[in-house]
């Protein structure tokens, strides 16, 4: 599966959640407290295939799902530019100093697995928006 169909599948998952939660008059605090991981693993499974097994995806105490994927996350399935042989499919549009480009035989990819920007409840609560895709809008290029 390309990222584009993956952004699209996690998209209506998303939305499903959200709309249940809100037929339940859940706030936006409350919203974003029900995608605390401990939460999510318990109650909506099919999210995220690590909560099957209770492994977060990274090192951190209080791990938030709301923006999963990452709303700085850039990316084109058909490639991005040539960097020498290489082509680029993603990169960071922060250049989070936690975040690096992964090289792959060749393709280069942006490697997150060392940033938990988007993970932090503070950061869901200023990026907030009830309909994901509007947070994720800029992230195809
Ligand atoms: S490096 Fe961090 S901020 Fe940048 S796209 Fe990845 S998770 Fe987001």
């Amino acid at each position: 599966m390309g990222y584009t169909q993956w952004v699209q599948n996690h998209a209506n998952k998303h939305k499903k959640i959200v709309d249940k939660l809100l037929a339940k008059n859940y706030t936006k605090e409350q919203i974003i407290d029900y995608f605390d991981f401990e939460n999510m693993k318990i109650e909506e499974e099919g999210f995220c295939p690590l909560y099957a097994k209770n492994k977060k995806c990274h090192d951190m105490d209080s791990l938030n799902c709301y923006l999963c994927s990452c709303p700085n996350f850039r990316y084109s399935d058909r490639g991005i530019q040539k960097i020498e042989e290489k082509t680029q499919y993603s990169f960071c549009n922060i250049d989070s100093k936690d975040g690096k480009q992964g090289i792959y035989g060749d393709k280069i990819h942006q490697d997150c697995s060392k940033c938990s920007v988007p993970h932090h409840r503070e950061y869901v609560k200023k990026h907030f928006d009830y309909n994901w895709s509007n947070i994720m809008h800029d992230c195809a290029l």
